[in-house]
């Protein structure tokens, strides 16, 4: 059997020991009532059917008991975080006393970096990609001035070669070889958002480490899309959101991790608030704070309910099928959508993900050049939930849950249409 056809991609289905977990999610429908192919849970993940009983059920304990529901509901509130504690440990491969689930990822980064950017006069410089998604570089240049250092001195970008579109690991070796003993923090995307490249995040800290830098990830495109080893790796700390591969819902907290190396350290700078104070005195209402040993010492607030609920759903799904499993399925979905895009042999499109299994995840960025916005209008109005970015990228990424092989067959007879 030809393997572009749409029978070969129907058999891939068939044999694809995932293929029962699509129907656990909502798949956006187009007008004539068929579901659109949708390729943007790299963005906002889709809804799984369960979530809604997860979040009526703090519902109705709110209705019933009030503020009783702290502790007497099904799930008390209380420790309603820690619920998640293990499930999100395992998506990242991390210690459960290393993870936490708080805030939102901008937040989260700036916390990291109050204690774990601590410039000195000799060691000031943050290294970060030239590209990395806006937030990211807001955060980074404000903690600069923030320390009364200039932007123009202390950050440091790890840009692609003239002409290339990729960093290359060795430019990264160069720069810590030369600007090394200055770097104080070095802070990447263990994916990159437009690129989909992902960074060799072991060896980068190995690489830091032995040049006394702190090491961080921003993993807003890994966590849920890659299989992370943060503690194997001893990444000093990371940063996610839980919107996008993890399927929690629109605005949903993010996830932190500290090494556990730092992560029982009372004495590291923090901002701090009663929700990281110790469990068995935060009542007390005392002076002085004294920290929940391991990540969730950085907790500031008692977290939203409804949101926690949305993600219990979501982790408990991929609590029961594994990262393990996921990547193999998610190799097979994104080498499939590469096979069929080079088949189409047409010279304006070009891959800008590496090629190499090893540094990316689901998504790809497909360059289509003299192309405008208007080739991803007519996409989108054939059936398809992609993204644009200027001037010429499409970032499409299936999601091993609930993409299919279909899926990708439809998306590249759509877009061949379409050229
Ligand atoms: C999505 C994304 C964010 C979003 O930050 P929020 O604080 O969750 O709004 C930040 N950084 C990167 C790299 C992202 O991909």
């Amino acid at each position: 059997m030809d393997k572009d056809t749409r029978d070969y991609a129907e058999e891939l289905d068939k044999n694809d020991p995932l293929k029962e977990y699509r129907d656990q999610f909502y798949l956006p429908i187009q007008k004539d009532g068929s579901p659109f192919v949708y390729f943007c849970g790299n963005s906002l993940g889709l809804q799984p059917k369960t979530t809604r009983s997860y979040i009526e059920q703090e519902l109705k304990d709110w209705e019933s008991l009030g503020v009783e529901g702290h502790f007497h509901a099904k799930n008390p509130w209380m420790p309603y975080h820690e619920f998640l504690t293990e499930a999100m440990a395992n998506v990242v491969g991390a210690k459960p006393a290393e993870v936490v689930v708080m805030n939102t990822l901008s937040v989260n980064l700036h916390l990291m970096m109050v204690s774990f950017y601590r410039p000195t006069s000799k060691r000031y410089k943050i290294v970060m990609e030239s590209d990395a998604f806006p937030s990211d570089r807001y955060a980074i240049e404000s903690q600069i001035k923030f320390h009364g250092y200039e932007v123009k001195d202390a950050l440091l970008e790890l840009k692609p070669r003239e002409g290339e579109v990729l960093v290359r690991h060795e430019d990264v070796e160069v720069l810590l070889e030369k600007e090394g003993e200055e770097i104080a923090l070095i802070l990447l995307g263990g994916v990159n958002y437009y690129t989909g490249q992902v960074f060799n995040m072991k060896e980068i800290t190995k690489l830091g480490h032995a040049q006394g830098c702190v090491v961080g990830f921003d993993l807003a495109h890994g966590a849920g899309n890659l299989e992370l080893e943060l503690h194997k790796d001893g990444v000093d700390f990371a940063v996610w959101c839980s919107y996008k591969y993890l399927n929690s819902g629109p605005g949903s907290l993010g996830g932190c991790f500290v090494h556990e190396r730092h992560a029982y350290n009372k004495t590291l700078p923090r901002f701090a608030g009663w929700w990281g104070h110790n469990k068995d005195t935060r009542f007390n209402m005392r002076h002085s704070f004294d920290p929940i040993p391991g990540a969730e010492g950085w907790q500031l607030s008692n977290p939203p309910i409804l949101s926690l609920a949305a993600m219990r759903a979501s982790l408990d799904i991929f609590n029961e099928v594994g990262m393990r499993a996921l990547n193999v399925k998610s190799v097979a979905l994104t080498n499939y959508l590469e096979f069929l895009l080079d088949e189409l042999r047409d010279e304006r499109i070009a891959i800008i993900t590496p090629r190499d299994i090893a540094q990316r995840g689901c998504q790809l960025s497909i360059q289509v050049r003299n192309a405008d916005k208007s080739l991803f209008e007519q996409i989108t109005a054939k059936g398809v939930i992609a993204d644009w970015r200027e001037p010429d990228v499409i970032r499409v990424a299936p999601v091993p849950l609930y993409n299919s092989f279909v899926d990708v067959f439809r998306f590249v007879e759509i877009l061949k249409s379409c050229l």
